[in-house]
């Protein structure tokens, strides 16, 4: 294959040309969503070549937790996640204008790129907290290296959870 696969979020799907969608990663569930917002976006997506995909529960479950690790979850649905959860499984690029999308695949270290905006320039500050005593710890230097454990505290041993600074 030549470069890696492209994941399309719904934005993508409704906004980029149909010759960069053809050959693309979708979720099923975003079929629906299509349908739903624009009726001959849906017709004319049904035409083209895409690959369509139910992610795996494993990459659904990964997907959430670094959601959930972020404080992004909130802010995704379902479709979103199914969309990250097939980047994650296929180790595919996510094309999206979504910032919590770009945000949770950065935090993943899956690659993304903005549809038509330039996306964000830098990812939120992160600063890592003592769930035992609330000290905090500088993050480590590159947000997109971050795996699902931080290390303990030097104080209290206790682990360190990630946390947005600043709020
Ligand atoms: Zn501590």
């Amino acid at each position: 294959m030549v470069g890696a696969a492209r994941v399309l979020d719904t934005g993508a799907l409704l906004n980029l040309p149909p010759n960069r969608l053809s050959g693309g990663l979708v979720a099923n569930s975003q079929r629906e969503e299509i349908a739903r917002v624009d009726k001959d976006r849906s017709l004319l997506i049904e035409g083209l070549r895409l690959h369509w995909r139910n992610p795996s529960a494993e990459a659904l479950q990964r997907a959430k937790e670094a959601a959930q690790a972020s404080g992004d979850i909130s802010g995704l649905s379902s479709v979103d996640l199914d969309v990250l959860a097939i980047a994650i499984e296929h180790r595919a690029i996510v094309v999206s204008d979504d910032h919590r999308i770009q945000n949770v695949a950065g935090l993943h270290g899956v690659g993304w790129h903005p549809v038509l905006n330039e996306g964000i320039k830098e990812h939120w500050e992160w600063v890592l907290e003592c769930k035992g005593c609330k000290k905090l710890h500088a993050p480590p230097e590159n947000v997109s290296r971050f795996r699902r454990t931080y290390g303990s505290c030097d104080d209290c041993g206790s682990k360190l959870k990630l946390k947005r600074g600043g709020s």
